[in-house]
């Protein structure tokens, strides 16, 4: 099992101290990876195979699109749990379920990564949830605020 970076190391990385805003965290992952960051509530996500999130790698910018949840907490979850993969350097892997009914605009090469509630059980899956959980209470340590970073999809 090669996951890359640890736990530890990818929270290091990014600098950010002990707590942080989840607008800081958005802002420090964009920066290390020098490219865009956007995230997207996409209503209906959450209908199709119980579908949480997913991570599309676009040429020059990542896209979050995440499903809706009366919990503010949930949703930022799933949020957290794709910006895990990206610290942890999780790009490269495709799924091949992909959710092209829900995504006609997204080139077929587009690399992708699916969150689904009942796939957090690989070590990979359980690694980037165990740092969501980190990242979730450094926020949590810090303020909750609304995000000027979470968009929503008519
Ligand atoms: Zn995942």
């Amino acid at each position: 099992m090669n996951n890359g970076v640890t736990v530890a190391r990818a929270v290091d990385r990014l600098a950010l101290g002990e707590t942080f805003t989840f607008d800081q965290l958005v802002r420090a992952v964009q920066r290390s990876r020098q490219r865009g960051l956007r995230i997207v509530e996409l209503a209906d996500l959450g209908d199709h195979d119980g579908l949480c999130a997913v991570w599309l790698m676009k040429e020059n910018e990542d896209l979050i699109l995440h499903a809706h949840s009366d919990s503010a907490l949930h949703r930022q979850q799933f949020v957290l749990h794709e910006l895990a993969h990206m610290m942890l350097g999780h790009d490269f892997e495709d799924d091949p379920e992909e959710p092209d009914f829900l995504l006609p605009d997204i080139p077929p090469q587009t690399r992708r990564r699916l969150l689904r509630r009942q796939d957090l059980d690989t070590p990979e899956e359980i690694l980037a949830e165990t740092l969501a959980d980190n990242l979730a209470a450094a926020i949590r340590g810090s303020t909750m605020h609304s995000s000027r970073y979470l968009e929503i999809f008519g």
